[in-house]
């Protein structure tokens, strides 16, 4: 029988309840036990496939094929599990099944109603992860801050649950902030007291209360939020700013969070956290022995939420490098023939970023050639994939108004073309190519050699892909295919022969990069880069050059 732990937020929103969550969920793990987490979204949208990246940053693709809420690529991360369509679920999927359900009569001529249908079913979804016997504890979380009008049905889901489990079953984790005020030098305990009391009216008593703080909590605060909100006060946790997320669990294994909740489901069966290879990780991420400057070249750049899962790889493969990795922003639509190399001198190496539309690709092109005519290590990624064999095309076998189609529908030389089982699809939402697909890689390639071995599968999101009717031609000429479906014969990989290192892939290796496990293309990319930065500064040194002379 598994147990639940529910995470709830209040106060304001982006106070990262994703990160607590999972970073208990890591330390119970640790400790020897199966668990796994699962993200409530309260908003209409029946996944988050539909939304431009600026509303909720990127949308995290998982094995099965799901579009899910970012949160879901720090669970991943963090616990080095695979999530799935069940671990996220949305107010949109809760209505369109009660909805479809009452279409087909289900409901035997009943009013259909907030509770119970929808709550039912929340309900439902809720408990589904915990059938099968293949978990001891479920976190899930619930998005949205407590007092929200949307999330209502979601605490009274939680409600019910707890009223109907044993209570040694259920418990509630409320995450808060508790601001400083700087004149009053202060820290203020009355936005949390307000946020329990709601959460409290709507009849659901957290068990602990985790504060986010710039300051350190006292034990008078401590002692001060514990009476007020009535829980134990050893059940206030303090969860300070942390340098890096990765360093939560640590801060969150120091304030007992998870001792606290397996003293409340009486389970007596842990062993001390075994965290050496997470411990391992933070050192090398804390003190990196070299450095390199990485472009970022994408058109969402104003928000970094939108490359979560590219951004959270860097510091994996960095780490792995033992080196540190500066991210610097270059705006696609700003690139022009004019400001590359001012714009792009600086970089080791240049990743080319996933997207979608017309906006910011020619930018992407021009960095492209740039990173290939300047051995600049380069990785491009499904839409950065794309556009390095536009501008093969273009620049080396001279169809100079070569394109996708998914941008000029009437190229002549349509080099990225929309796939055939795409061309009746009209629906948006979950019709892309999605999810994880094998891919055969040539033995010999830079793929081969960064991967170790001819099988592999990655995970996907796209409509277009390489048209083969160009690919003799482009073998011919220097970029190959390094890695194909099997079944389709989908390029998914291609890559330059004569250039140290540059690559551009289909599918979306950031989706599928851990602490414990970084992502083989981002870890060899980093080394590249770092290779890249000692051959310059070798050049840059007074002693070569003297013997250059
Ligand atoms: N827009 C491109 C396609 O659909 C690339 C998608 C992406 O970068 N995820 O094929």
């Amino acid at each position: 029988m598994a147990k639940y732990i529910f995470v709830t937020g209040g106060v304001t929103s982006s106070l990262g309840k994703g990160i607590i969550a999972a970073s208990l969920a890591k330390l119970l793990q640790a400790r020897g036990l199966r668990v796994t987490i699962q993200k409530f979204d309260p908003y209409i949208n029946v996944d988050p496939g539909t939304l431009n990246p600026y509303e909720h940053g990127e949308c995290f693709v998982t094995e099965d094929g799901a579009e899910t809420d970012l949160d879901l690529g720090h669970y991943e991360r963090f616990l080095s599990i695979f999530t799935s369509q069940a671990n996220n679920v949305t107010t949109g999927r809760i209505y369109q099944t009660v909805i479809n359900k009452e279409r087909e009569g289900a409901y035997l001529g009943k009013t259909v109603q907030v509770i119970p249908h929808i709550t039912d079913e929340i309900k439902r979804r809720m408990l589904l992860l915990g059938q099968g016997n293949n978990y001891d504890i479920i976190i899930t979380e619930i998005g949205g801050t407590v007092g929200d009008i949307e999330s209502l049905p979601f605490v009274e889901a939680v409600r019910q649950l707890q009223w109907e489990m044993p209570e040694e079953d259920c418990m509630v984790v409320h995450l808060t902030l508790i601001p400083y005020l700087r004149a009053a030098k202060e820290l203020k305990t009355k936005p949390t007291q307000h946020s329990v009391k709601l959460l409290s009216q709507e009849g659901v008593h957290p068990d602990v209360i985790v504060c986010r703080t710039e300051e350190p909590l006292s034990m008078e605060i401590r002692r001060k939020i514990a009476l007020f909100c009535n829980v134990k006060q050893e059940a206030v946790i303090e969860a300070a700013d942390a340098p890096t997320i990765y360093e939560v669990p640590l801060t969150m294994m120091r304030e007992r969070l998870d001792l606290i909740c397996l003293k409340k489901f009486n389970i007596t069966q842990y062993h001390e956290p075994d965290l050496s290879k997470w411990k391992e990780f933070l050192d090398k991420l804390k003190y990196p022995k070299s450095k390199v400057t990485i472009g970022l070249i994408g058109k969402y750049i104003e928000l970094q939420d939108a490359y979560k899962s590219i951004l959270e790889s860097f510091v994996h493969a960095g780490a792995m490098n033992e080196c540190k990795v500066q991210v610097v922003n270059v705006h696609s639509e700003f690139i022009t023939d004019e400001n590359v190399s001012e714009k792009l001198s600086g970089l080791d190496g240049l990743l080319v970023a996933p997207g979608f539309g017309h906006r910011g690709v020619e930018g992407k092109i021009i960095a492209v050639k740039y990173a290939r005519h300047n051995n600049l290590p380069f990785f491009g990624i499904c839409l950065g994939m794309q556009m390095a064999v536009i501008e093969f095309a273009r620049d080396v076998l001279g169809l100079k108004d070569a394109h996708s189609t998914e941008m000029n529908p009437a190229t002549p030389d349509p080099v990225i073309d929309l796939m055939e089982g795409q061309k009746l699809v009209t629906a948006k939402g979950g019709t892309m190519r999605l999810g994880a697909y094998p891919c055969e890689i040539r033995p010999g390639t830079l793929a081969h050699q960064i991967y170790g071995t001819t099988q592999i599968s990655e995970r996907h999101r796209h409509r277009w892909e390489f048209n083969n009717a160009y690919l003799e031609r482009f073998e011919q000429a220097g970029m190959i295919a390094s890695g194909k479906n099997p079944e389709s014969s989908l390029v998914e990989i291609v890559e330059l022969k004569n250039h140290p290192f540059f690559i551009g892939v289909q599918y979306h290796p950031e989706l599928k990069s851990t602490v414990e496990n970084p992502q083989p293309v981002f870890v060899h990319f980093i080394q590249a880069a770092k290779e890249f930065a000692e051959r310059r500064n070798a050049l840059k040194s007074p002693v070569l050059q003297g013997e250059m002379i």
